[in-house]
């Protein structure tokens, strides 16, 4: 639990020149680029970075807000589409969507995922790498596992790793997000995606700095809401207005990766 406050958002007049620059964002599901840093992401598109997504699985084990939506296909298939439209919305330029189980991320073909993420460090040659922190955003364990496994397959890289980032979120954020809703009005069935609010950030250390998203969330909210199988009228996200969401959702924070990169990357000074 974080006892700290974050950094105030840095001034964002300056923001710097990305072109020729490369994020690769390594992650677990469909959804948790749009809710970990999509404004993140789409500001560095924005500034002219390249950002490739590599999704470690199609979230096939997610629950799904309204069977209508995959009926004549299935829930991967369509979690893959919602994902290229989310994709489009924050600018990513290539989307990496692979094929291991969800659900067992941290255990299943752990080799393989290691394996993955090298290959993808080789062919992209990132400035700069942004993946889970430990905490996994909300102890989830397949981020978890992606988080192990993204440290594993960057620290092999040795004194040519580039800069990991770790993405958490603010500690009582998606408990915010639940009272907004329900001030709107909203009669809310479950949790946000099956998770106990307060768990969101409850385990995320102190971030090193924090990226200011406000103008960027509109992107993000249609990234989120691109993403319907998952954010349907149950889900808190579904039922912010935009300036709620600008006021909840327009910081990203980040953490650096205690690794010896050889080189600063821009996120710090987006
Ligand atoms: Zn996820």
């Amino acid at each position: 639990m974080s006892e700290s406050l974050p950094p105030e958002p840095a001034d964002h007049s300056r923001a710097p020149d990305c072109s020729g620059r490369t994020i690769l964002v390594v992650l677990a599901h469909p959804d948790d680029e749009s809710l970990a840093c999509g404004g993140t992401i789409a500001k560095l598109a924005d500034a002219g970075a390249k950002v490739v997504l590599l999704c470690a699985s199609r979230g096939e084990k997610g629950a799904v807000s309204d069977p209508a939506l995959i009926a004549g296909t299935d829930l991967p298939t369509v979690r893959a589409r919602e994902l290229g439209e989310a994709a489009r919305i924050l600018g990513i330029s290539e989307v990496c969507l692979l094929n291991h189980p969800d659900g067992d991320l941290r255990w299943a073909g752990v080799p393989q995922l290691h394996v993955d993420i090298v290959l993808a460090i080789q062919r992209h040659k990132p400035d700069g790498i942004i993946t889970f922190g430990e905490d996994g955003l909300y102890w989830h364990l397949d981020h978890i596992g992606v988080h192990e496994r993204t440290f594993t397959a960057v620290k092999s890289f040795g004194p040519w790793a580039p800069p990991l980032y770790y993405v958490t979120m603010k500690e009582g954020l998606m408990h915010e997000v639940v009272d907004a809703a329900r001030a709107n009005g909203a009669v809310l069935k479950g949790r946000p995606f099956n998770v106990e609010p307060d768990a969101f950030g409850d385990y995320a250390k102190p971030p090193d700095f924090v990226v200011d998203v406000r103008d960027w969330v509109p992107r993000k909210l249609a990234a989120l809401r691109s993403h319907r199988t998952q954010i349907g009228p149950d889900n808190a996200l579904y039922h912010l207005t935009g300036e709620q969401a600008r006021r909840l959702l327009g910081v990203e924070q980040f953490r650096r990766a205690p690794l010896d990169a050889g080189w600063d990357s821009v996120l710090e000074q987006l």
